[in-house]
């Protein structure tokens, strides 16, 4: 009984977890990030939904989809990414390849990489800047790739 108890308690502490995660980013976006359609990462509050997704070849794959998801093409929006590691900065920039914008190259190898993903969302509008570290492993807990952890680790 006691035994029982406990694991409750346990899945309800894991539960609520995530979270509380997504209650210190100051919206309450978070919990749909584990719908990623590749399995990449939102870029917030974009509309469409711009998914940035790395590919196996370390080229960037900017998708879009609508609110249910639905894969829709890319349309005015452009992509910049500026990648930093060991104080060298690489800029790639992003070319529409069928729906999607597409790195025009790999992105720099390293553990770490900062990066800014610069995206516009018309020509005439100032860039939104969506920065986070792209780390080369795949987070423990969720075993999502580190830069599309849903769980907060
Ligand atoms: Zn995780």
């Amino acid at each position: 009984m006691k035994t029982k108890l406990i694991a409750f308690v346990l899945t309800a502490v894991f539960c609520v977890m995530p979270s509380i995660a997504g209650a210190e980013t100051g919206h309450g976006h978070d919990h749909d990030r584990a719908d990623a359609p590749k399995g990449g990462r939102w870029l917030e509050n974009t509309q469409p939904r711009a998914e940035f997704y790395v590919e196996k070849d370390n080229t960037v794959t900017v998708a879009f989809y609508d609110d249910a998801l639905k894969p829709v093409p890319a349309a005015d929006q452009s992509v910049t990414v500026v990648a930093g590691a060991d104080g060298h900065k690489t800029t790639v920039e992003f070319e529409k390849k069928g729906d999607a914008l597409v790195s025009k190259g790999p992105l720099p190898d390293g553990h770490a990489l900062n990066l800014v993903v610069q995206f516009k969302q018309t020509p005439e509008m100032k860039p939104v800047n969506f920065r986070f570290v792209l780390e080369d492993h795949v987070c423990g807990a969720c075993k999502r790739a580190e830069y599309a952890c849903t769980c907060g680790h």
